[in-house]
């Protein structure tokens, strides 16, 4: 599901500083489907998450990327159906050089969500965080929860620009922390490999499957209470595809 798609004739094909990209069809529509979930999303909102989409994981996959051409490799994008991979067969394998590359993907997207938010303020409209939404404020606020707080900044006069920014935060901030899970194959998932091999050398793959298994099926209970059938399907299907890796190891190590 998450190895990398064959081209097809949909391909986009473009480089960004010396990196080539390749966009697969399914990234586009897979992206659509989201957009459109259920309600009647008007063609401006789809439009903007669209963009939101492509804009947040292309800078996180640059992320991963640059890090990996500084390390020596010459490595190329790929926007797939189900999010992104930057692809690097011969940058550095240590353990420190696969930590940062891998941290790099959600750094970048942490970083670009600051820098939005200095953008916010540098144009003079007010920007905090709220736990909870019953204190008066002195301006009309926009914005959106995320893991339990509120990102409130003073509403723009285009509603565009609001739903923007709103989308921008949400991916950047959402998408870099789930990626930290230690959850295969998720970048979280490969930090945690590297520190258990470094720990303990012999069983460290085995320790970061079990971590990778158990820390899926806690998501996916998380994703059942908050009813999220998209949640619940990808985050059980990591817990399937590390428990069928896990087995996979065992038998071939025997
Ligand atoms: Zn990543």
């Amino acid at each position: 599901m998450l190895a990398e798609p064959p081209p097809t004739q949909g391909d986009v094909h473009f480089s960004i500083l010396g990196i080539p990209v390749r966009v697969h069809p399914f990234f586009w529509i897979i992206t659509l489907i989201i957009a459109l979930r259920g309600d009647s999303a008007p063609p401006a909102e789809v439009f903007s998450w669209i963009v939101a989409v492509f804009v947040s994981i292309l800078i996180h996959e640059l992320g991963h990327a640059f890090l990996q051409r500084r390390y020596g490799g010459h490595p190329r994008i790929v926007l797939h159906g189900m999010g992104g991979l930057a692809i690097c067969g011969d940058c550095d394998r240590s353990t420190r050089s696969q930590i940062l590359i891998s941290f790099a993907g959600p750094g970048v997207g942490f970083l670009f969500a600051a820098i939005l938010a200095m953008l916010v303020v540098s144009t003079g409209h007010h920007l905090g965080l709220a736990t909870d939404l019953s204190q008066p404020l002195s301006f009309k606020p926009s914005g959106l929860k995320i893991l339990g707080v509120w990102l409130l900044w003073e509403s723009f006069v285009s509603p565009h620009v609001n739903e923007m920014l709103s989308n921008l935060f949400f991916i950047n901030i959402l998408w870099g922390a789930v990626n930290l899970l230690p959850i295969y194959p998720l970048d979280g998932g490969h930090i945690s490999r590297e520190l258990c091999l470094l720990r303990h050398p012999r069983e460290g793959m085995i320790l970061s499957l079990r971590i990778s298994m158990f820390a899926a099926i806690g998501m996916a209970i998380v994703g059942l209470s908050w009813q999220s059938f998209l949640v619940v399907l990808m985050f059980g299907y990591f817990a399937y595809s590390s428990y069928k890796t896990l087995e996979a190891y065992r038998a071939s190590s025997w």
